[in-house]
């Protein structure tokens, strides 16, 4: 049983990452700390637009183009990577992190072969022979599903279903045995029944190489299956994060109670039955005190002037809400700026 004392094998700490330069940019990661430890799997989980995949791409070193990592940390296996050069870059990521994106197709080159480009890093990365490098192409196209490989090989992207060529990119992924996999949203371009195939598939690779795992999700459902830990994000900041069991079992921000409204009856697989009402703010537009209080039924006058820091509650969980406490006991104050402050 792996433990949280031991040193992550990646981790983000108080990140910021902004758009623009200077006085003129807008964080829209705004001091996230997340560690990622061997032997588990924590989600990150969040409408569109709270930050979810830029805070993955900045543990690859991948941020778009005006988008820098503004102040705080992002390590590596240990490593410091604010000073990494992009050959250190390079040298890093498929070995030591690796990442899933969510949509297979823009992953995949149509103009080659899938298994050429399975085989792709034992070639260029490890310096295979072609037949060496086809070889553990089939046998890793086998590892993840993928039937009769050998045939399948020879075959492009636009042959493979959708839940085949995901199946393809976790193989790229996994080609070269990180230590750690980002999956950002990996099964959100795929169909209700593939999805859970998919789910499978990283849940079983991620046990077998033991594999600290960070899965991004708008969906707790999905999360809910493979994580252990949980964190919440609403406008580039953390809201609630602990054990998984723990936030499931009773949520203790508004929000993530909202989440937890909006997924669906699993059995029944029912479509959703309610989202949170509202948008999450823009980011140049967050609201003063806490980021989420227009939207929330248990906001406050305090709410919207003082901005709730993440704390630790009595069950070991942190959450960012001054009403916590309520909120899990059911007594929270109501009523959106009305209620009690005492
Ligand atoms: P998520 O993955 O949670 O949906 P993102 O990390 O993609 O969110 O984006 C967070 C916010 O950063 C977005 O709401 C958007 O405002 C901003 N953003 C993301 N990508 C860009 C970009 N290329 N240019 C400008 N702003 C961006
Ligand atoms: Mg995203």
């Amino acid at each position: 049983m792996t433990t949280a004392h031991e040193s992550p094998a990646a981790e983000v700490r108080d990140l910021h990452i902004a758009f623009g330069s200077g006085r003129d940019g807008t964080d829209v990661v705004r001091g996230v700390s997340l560690a990622l430890h061997r032997g588990r799997v924590l989600a990150l989980v969040g409408e569109s637009g709270s930050g979810k995949s830029l805070t993955s791409l900045a543990f690859m070193g991948l941020l778009p183009a005006g988008a820098r990592v503004a102040s705080g940390s992002v390590r590596v296996e240990g490593a410091d990577t604010g000073e990494f050069t992009p050959r250190q870059w390079r040298a890093v990521r498929g070995t030591r992190i690796a990442m899933v994106f969510q949509d297979p197709a823009s992953a995949l080159n149509p103009a080659f072969t899938v298994g050429w480009q399975i085989a792709e890093p034992f070639r260029r990365r490890l310096g295979d022979s072609r037949a060496r490098a086809r070889e553990k192409a089939v046998a890793l196209m086998e590892t993840v599903g993928i039937p009769e490989p050998e045939r399948r090989y020879h075959a492009h992207p636009h042959e493979f279903s959708g839940g085949m060529r995901q199946r393809a990119v976790v193989a790229m992924a996994l080609a070269l045995e990180p230590a750690v996999l980002l999956a950002d949203e990996p099964t959100t371009a795929l169909d209700v029944t593939v999805q859970a195939q998919i789910l499978r598939l990283l849940a079983e690779r991620q046990r077998a190489a033991g594999l600290a795992m960070l899965l991004v999700s708008h969906d707790l459902g999905v999360v809910a299956r493979l994580a252990q830990e949980v964190a919440v994000v609403y406008a580039g900041r953390i809201v609630e994060q602990g054990d998984l069991d723990t936030v499931y079992a009773a949520p203790a921000h508004p929000y993530t109670r909202g989440l937890m409204d909006a997924v669906p009856e699993a059995a029944a697989g029912e479509p959703r039955l309610r989202s949170i009402a509202g948008h999450p703010p823009d980011p140049g537009r967050v609201p003063d005190g806490c980021a989420f209080h227009p939207r929330c039924a248990f906001a406050t006058a305090r709410c919207t002037t003082e901005r709730p820091l993440l704390r630790t509650l009595a069950d070991g969980r942190r959450a960012a809400c001054h009403h916590a406490e309520s909120v899990l006991a059911g007594t929270a104050p109501g009523g959106p700026y009305g209620g009690s402050d005492l």
